[in-house]
C-alpha cells in the first residue's frame, strides 16, 4: 500500500478515525539521516504522529511541529508535518543503538528517555501559533502524544504508532488515531471501549505486514459502530522545502565580515539542512557575489 492518510467517522460523527501509512517516507528518513534501528522507530513514530495531528486542521497551509526532548541518548527529536501531507524531521543522535527491551521490541523509551518534555506547536499559517508542553510519560511517543492530546487539547484519544525495521530497512510504518469529539466526549465508556479495542489489536505494524489495508483495520476497530470511510485518500511523503537559494539567503544574513572569513579560511562554505541532511556547497565566487549584493544593499539604503 502506498504511503497515504485515510479519514473516517463512526458513532454518527462522534468518533473521528484517521489512519496513516508511512512505510516509504520513514525509509526515506532512515536513509537520509543514516538512522539506527531505534532512531528509525523513534523518528518514524513521531512523523506518523505529526501527520495524524495535522490531519485535523482546517486551513491548507496548517502545520504541526512536535519536539520531543528526553534525557535519553537519542537527544531531541523534531518533526514538522503539514495538512498537505508533507513531513520532515530529524533526531539529534541518529547513530544511537540500544538492545531490545524486555518485550523484544526496539527500545524507543530508553533511547528517548523517560524524563523530559513533548512540545507541540500548531501553526495555521497566519501567525499566532498555538503551542503547548507536557511532560513525557514513557518516551515511547505514542503514550506521550496521547497524554498531550488528553491534557492540552482536551480531546480523549486512542493512538497507536508503529515502525517495523527489518534488515533491509523499514518494512511497515504508520499510525492510527481515534478521537472522541466533544458531543460524544461525555461518554467515558466509549473512550474506554476504544482504548481497549486498540490495545487488543495485535499492533499496527503486524496488521500492515499482514497486508491489511487501512479500511480493513478501521473495520476491525469500529466496524460495528456505524463506520463511514471518507472516499478520498491523501498521499503523504517526506519533503523538505530547503533549497540552494534559501541556503544562500541564510548565509547572506551572516553579514560581510563572516562571509569574507569563509572565503579566506575555508575557500567557500558548506551547510547541511538539519531536517533532511541535504548538503549545500558554496564556492568563494558565490560568497563574493553575496558580499557584493550586501554592499549594494547598503549603498542603496544610504542613498
Ligand atoms: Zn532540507
Amino acid at each position: 500500500m502506498a504511503d497515504q492518510l485515510i479519514r473516517a467517522t463512526a458513532a454518527g460523527g462522534g468518533i473521528r478515525v484517521v489512519g496513516v501509512i508511512t512505510t516509504k517516507l520513514t525509509e526515506v528518513a532512515r536513509q537520509r539521516h543514516q538512522l539506527s534501528y531505534v532512531a528509525t522507530a523513534a523518528l518514524g513514530r513521531t512523523m506518523a504522529a505529526g501527520l495524524l495531528l495535522a490531519s485535523s486542521m482546517k486551513r491548507p497551509q496548517s502545520r504541526v511541529n512536535i519536539r520531543i526532548k528526553g534525557d535519553g541518548p537519542l537527544g531531541g527529536i523534531l518533526v514538522d508535518a503539514g495538512l498537505d501531507g508533507t513531513v520532515r524531521g530529524y533526531v539529534d543522535n541518529p547513530a544511537v543503538e540500544l538492545p531490545p527491551n524486555a518485550a523484544g521490541k526496539l527500545d524507543v523509551g530508553a533511547a528517548v528517555g523517560r524524563q523530559g518534555y513533548v512540545y507541540v506547536v500548531r501553526d495555521v499559517g497566519y501567525g499566532y501559533p498555538y503551542s503547548s508542553t507536557v511532560e513525557l510519560v514513557s518516551g515511547e511517543i505514542g503514550e506521550d502524544i496521547t497524554y498531550y492530546l488528553a491534557t492540552s487539547e482536551q480531546t480523549p484519544s486512542a493512538l497507536a504508532l508503529g515502525v517495523y525495521v527489518g534488515s533491509n530497512g523499514v518494512e511497515a510504518a504508520g499510525g492510527l488515531l481515534l478521537q472522541i469529539l466533544p458531543r460524544a466526549a461525555e461518554d467515558l465508556e466509549m473512550v474506554a471501549t476504544l482504548e481497549q479495542r486498540l490495545s487488543s489489536l495485535t499492533g499496527f505494524t503486524p496488521m500492515l505486514r499482514a497486508n491489511k489495508t487501512l479500511p480493513q483495520i478501521f473495520e476491525d476497530l469500529v466496524g460495528d459502530m456505524g463506520l463511514t470511510i471518507l472516499p478520498e485518500s491523501q498521499l503523504v511523503r517526506f519533503h523538505c522545502p530547503c533549497s540552494f537559494e534559501r541556503m544562500l539567503g541564510a548565509l547572506k544574513m551572516l553579514g560581510e565580515d563572516e562571509l569574507q572569513d569563509m572565503i579566506e579560511k575555508d575557500n567557500g562554505a558548506e551547510a547541511t539542512c538539519h531536517f533532511c541532511n541535504e548538503i549545500y556547497r558554496t564556492s568563494s565566487d558565490q560568497l563574493a557575489e553575496l558580499i557584493a549584493d550586501l554592499q549594494q544593499d547598503r549603498q542603496e539604503a544610504n542613498r
